[in-house]
């Protein structure tokens, strides 16, 4: 006798929207999640009364009002914008690349002048017809300054490889802005979760039956009986047991570290290394996401990693020698009839979260 509707692999935004709309409709689920909280990578811990983002700054930003109105029923959302700073060997510059930026490298002051100053620094590379690389594309797009400062050792330290070994695809336009805009994201929607991520998480799940530190690939035998179906979002490749070989991913490592008596670290949520030589690509100081006013501060880390199967895999490394590997494993995921794969692993797929709710919400509308 199966006892729930649908076993749900995965406490994230795809897993926890699933769950949250089966038992709308009068479904039963049960949802299993290795790690030791819900939220997959989007949830935060609250520290010193501060929401830390543990698996890297989560903002939340989307142009379609269906999902801001959807997450908005278990969230109110902030009005945070993301407006990230660069730090290169102590100069600091405004990201996206935009007129604040123009005028920190080249002191130019009007759109004419900026456009004329990166014409001018393109114009050493209009012999590259065919970039080979991404130092080739990135220098035939904006020219050297851009490029040294603000690309390459940034972009070196997140492939873990050189710049000119890193494919040139990677960077198909430089979002440049004529405009003193330092916003982010282009989205008309976007904010954070007051009072953090797992809260929304918690209400997604509300009267939903959750079991934490649990592995479903450990213990198939014991949950395959419980459910008719099972909503899967753990790594594809994992699930087939890797019978066509492990697909690839770049990882991170983060240091998350308590300042007493310290109530503002950096004035900035997001600040980006762009040399190479500084170990860490980001600082992120969390409680600048909510406007938090508390004595103390929590500020992490970010360390790109190499990947292998004993750490989080966290970027898909989407080149055409996985997206291949990924298609095999796809066409066995499409004769598994009683399972649904769904999310950024069992899609080897680098989603944005409103795309992920998207895709979970996309079964209901069928
Ligand atoms: C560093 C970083 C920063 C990001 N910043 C942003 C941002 O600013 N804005 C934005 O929109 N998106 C951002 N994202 C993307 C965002 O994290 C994803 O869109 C979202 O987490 C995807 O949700 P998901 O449910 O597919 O996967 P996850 O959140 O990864 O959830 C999957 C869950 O399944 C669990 N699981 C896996 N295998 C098993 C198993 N065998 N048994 C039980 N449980 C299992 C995992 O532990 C995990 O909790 C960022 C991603 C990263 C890596």
């Amino acid at each position: 006798m199966r006892k729930y509707d649908y076993l749900v692999v995965g406490a994230g935004f795809f897993g926890a929207v699933f769950a949250h709309e089966a038992q709308k409709r009068g479904c039963k689920c049960l949802v299993v999640e290795r790690r030791n909280h819900i939220g997959g990578n989007a949830f935060t811990d609250t520290i010193k009364d501060i929401h830390v983002h543990q698996y890297g700054a989560h903002i939340f930003h989307t142009a379609n009002k269906k999902i801001w109105d959807y997450v908005s029923m278990f969230a109110s959302f902030n009005h945070y914008v993301n407006a990230p700073i660069a730090n290169y060997k102590g100069e600091l510059y405004n990201l996206p690349f935009n007129m604040n930026t123009f005028y920190q490298l080249w002191k130019v002051k009007t759109p004419e002048e900026a456009r004329a100053k990166i014409e001018e620094q393109k114009q050493k590379y209009a012999h590259i017809k065919e970039p080979r690389n991404l130092e080739e594309q990135a220098l035939v797009l904006g020219g050297e300054d851009v490029y040294e400062k603000l690309i390459k050792g940034y972009s070196e330290k997140q492939w873990g490889m050189k710049a000119t070994e890193i494919p040139a695809f990677v960077i198909r336009r430089l979002p440049f802005r004529f405009t003193f805009d330092n916003n982010y994201f282009n989205d008309p929607y976007q904010g954070i979760p007051t009072g953090g991520y797992t809260l929304l998480f918690e209400k997604l799940l509300e009267g939903i039956e959750v079991v934490l530190n649990s592995d479903f690939l450990k213990e198939k035998e014991y949950y395959l009986p419980l459910a008719s179906k099972i909503v899967y979002t753990g790594a594809i490749d994992a699930y087939f047991d890797y019978c066509y070989g492990a697909l690839c991913y770049r990882s991170l490592e983060f240091k998350h570290n308590q300042m007493e008596n310290v109530d503002n670290y950096q004035g900035n949520a997001v600040i980006n290394y762009t040399d190479v030589q500084t170990p860490y690509t980001r600082i992120i100081e969390h409680k600048h996401f909510e406007f938090g006013s508390q004595p103390d501060t929590v500020v992490t880390y970010e360390y790109p990693a190499a990947w292998d199967q004993n750490n989080e895999p966290y970027y898909p490394v989407n080149n055409l020698e996985n997206n291949t590997l990924y298609q095999q494993y796809k066409l066995l995921a499409d004769k598994e009839h009683n399972v649904i794969f769904g999310g950024r692993l069992a899609e080897y797929t680098y989603y944005d979260m409103d795309k992920v709710v998207a895709s979970a919400l996309r079964y209901f509308d069928k």
